[in-house]
């Protein structure tokens, strides 16, 4: 080996040495840091600079909404060593030597751009280039690009050295994109991309202790969903939610979270005031009841009901959101498909209701000595004859200042505190002692019980009311149990399985209400019930000989007859109503005309035949 040989060997080394060193470098760099990538950038770009004597290094990555690559670190004389950049360049693909690169995956190293005609001169031209891609998971995700004003700079230690950098730059970028979009995901709901409830709670929240002015909730629940689900089947059901939440995202005011906190629940919270609020919500509303194509089904129409309400700095998430269902759900109570906004009387009534929750519950726990069940008979026609009764609750609290509680109102409590069963079981204990009395006095009589929505999802209902009855001896053909629509909503199977198990032991499966739900008809064929009750609202349009009505109300009765079940009129009241009903051919009827509901003494007086005193 030559003397220069030796030399130029002892050269080599050297810079080899430094090439490690550098390496080193900023492999300790890149992991001390932490997962800004704009700051590992910067820093790459940087040392590169310094260490390797270069004259700028620049990283490009590839914007992935518009498909080009932008510059996001620059350190030399074109962007005089300041962190920011003011223009940042942005290539296509394919455009220049960098936009080769990241088209084609492979890295450059030109020794005369003069000689390329791809090079793009921006203020003065440098003569040679490196160029090495940056990926990540295979993809070209960025290119990291030196450039230097004399010809033929670039060495292959260069090269190795920029392979190795954008390997490591590569690895940092794809982790901390990784954790980005873990992110991202664990706050979002991932049917419809929207916000989940996590991230409502977190955003509404930051918004009430930064708000100068208002924060708008709007509380959107979509009407007869479980119905909607049932006729489309999971998967378009799913694409119904998904059309739905971009009419929500394309509907909400600029600057919106958009959430999904529910199956069909969805909150949109804005900055703004109350006449904003109510525009807004109406906006949401029209959106969504606006007729769309899913799957086969063409002119899909779903209604919603809204609840909008108002916070203001240092109020607390939970509570405005809980307004805005509040007032959602009175939007569903006034007949659904409108919006209705949480003000003072609305305000009031949920403190009732919270009271008479409350007070249900102590109640309750109390022994529930101060409730007790009215009995309304039926009557089956011609003959006038009583031949059921309906189990109604009663409560009668103590405190004047609550009033009277009706059963509707604390029945709903029950239902909303999970409270129902235990009082349904309480009332059933209280009639048990009046069935076994009645059942010698009247050996066909049929007991109507209201059941629950909330008790047909408990698979233990009906073995309890089995054991009930049979250790008072009580037939079970003695027993109706009344349902409404809304508890066959659901396609719980042990809903199903419920309502299938209380006639498969001989008792009588009424639908009540009939008529107020939606596709009972459906409902109908579905499950094996026995008997319908027309309700009220229909008996009383008989009252005005309302001619649709009186449609409706024949059309029921040639329904039931049809599929052999029984049917009964309720909230009968005058005789013009009895005489229509009559005419018609309906055989049951229930109402504070031929009866109010009455204590169980004095039905017992109604029921006992009475001895003929001889003459
Ligand atoms: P429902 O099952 O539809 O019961 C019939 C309601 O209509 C009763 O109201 C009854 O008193 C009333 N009614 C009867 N005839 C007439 C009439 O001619 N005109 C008018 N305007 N009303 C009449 P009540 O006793 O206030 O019960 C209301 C609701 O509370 C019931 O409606 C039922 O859904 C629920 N409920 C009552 N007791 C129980 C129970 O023990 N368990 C369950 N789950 N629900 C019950
Ligand atoms: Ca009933
Ligand atoms: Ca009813």
């Amino acid at each position: 080996m030559s003397h220069q040989q030796l030399e130029q060997s002892v050269v080599d080394l050297r810079q080899q040495l430094q090439h490690m060193k550098v390496l080193q470098n900023f492999t300790q760099t890149l992991s001390q840091q932490g997962e800004n990538v704009s700051e590992i950038l910067w820093n790459v770009s940087k040392d590169a600079v310094a260490h390797l004597d270069l004259e700028d290094c620049v990283i490009y990555l590839h914007d992935l909404k518009n498909g080009e690559l932008v510059q996001c670190s620059a350190y030399g004389p074109k962007n005089p060593y300041e962190r920011e950049i003011l223009n940042p360049i942005r290539l296509r693909l394919g455009q220049g030597i960098v936009g080769s690169v990241a088209a084609s995956g492979k890295l450059e190293m030109i020794a005369d751009t003069s000689k390329d005609l791809r090079y793009i001169t921006d203020d003065k031209p440098r003569l040679s280039e490196l160029a090495v891609p940056i990926f990540v998971n295979d993809k070209v995700v960025g290119v990291i690009d030196s450039e230097h004003t004399r010809v033929n700079f670039f060495t292959p230690e260069h090269r190795d050295l920029f392979v190795a950098l954008a390997a490591m730059v590569g690895s940092r970028i794809g982790a901390a994109r990784f954790e980005e979009e873990r992110l991202r995901l664990a706050k979002q709901d991932p049917l419809t991309g929207l916000d989940n409830r996590g991230s409502l709670m977190s955003d509404l929240q930051r918004r009430l202790e930064e708000t100068i002015s208002t924060v708008a909730v709007i509380y959107i629940d979509l009407d007869h969903f479980g119905d909607i689900n049932h006729v489309l089947g999971d998967v378009e059901s799913d694409k119904l939610l998904r059309a739905i939440s971009e009419s929500i995202q394309s509907n909400a005011s600029p600057g919106s979270l958009c959430s999904r906190v529910g199956g069909d629940e969805f909150v949109v919270v804005f900055d703004g005031d109350f006449l904003q609020a109510k525009i807004a919500a109406e906006k949401l509303l029209n959106g969504i009841s606006k007729s769309r194509s899913v799957g086969l089904h063409d002119k899909m129409s779903v209604n919603c009901s809204i609840g909008v309400s108002m916070g203001s700095r240092g109020n607390i998430a939970a509570d405005i959101i809980n307004q805005a269902d509040f007032a959602q759900s009175e939007a569903k109570r006034k007949g659904r498909g409108q919006l209705c906004v949480h003000d003072s009387v609305l305000a009031n009534r949920r403190r009732r209701e919270q009271r008479v929750a409350m007070e249900l519950r102590l109640a309750l726990e109390s022994g529930g000595k101060d409730f007790f069940f009215h009995i309304q008979p039926i009557f089956s026609f011609p003959q006038r004859k009583i031949v059921a009764g309906e189990v109604l609750a009663r409560w009668t609290h103590p405190e004047q200042e609550l009033g009277v509680i009706g059963p509707t109102e604390f029945v709903q409590a029950a239902e909303r505190t999970g409270n129902i069963s235990n009082l349904s079981q309480l009332i059933f204990s209280k009639a048990q002692g009046a069935i076994e009395r009645w059942k010698v006095l009247v050996p066909d009589f049929l007991f109507h019980i209201n059941v629950s929505p909330m008790q047909i999802q408990q698979d233990q209902f009906v073995p309890d009311l089995l054991r009930v009855l049979e250790s008072a001896q009580i037939p079970t053909s003695m027993i109706a149990c009344e349902v409404t629509e809304s508890a066959l909503m659901t396609n719980d199977a042990i809903a199903s399985e419920v309502l299938n198990s209380i006639v498969r032991h001989g008792m009588k499966l009424i639908l009540d209400d009939f008529g107020t739900g939606y596709a009972s008809y459906d409902r109908l064929r579905r499950y094996r019930f026995t008997g319908i009750k027309i309700d009220q609202r229909f008996v009383k349009g008989l009252l005005h000989f309302d001619s649709t009505t009186h449609t409706i109300v024949n059309s029921m009765l040639l329904l039931a007859r049809d599929m052999q079940l029984t049917c009964t009129a309720e909230g009968v009241e005058t005789p013009a109503q009895i005489q229509a009903l009559e005419n018609m051919g309906c055989t049951l009827m229930q109402g504070n005309g031929l009866c109010t509901a009455i204590s169980e003494q004095v039905f017992e007086d109604l029921i006992t035949p009475k001895l003929s005193v001889p003459q």
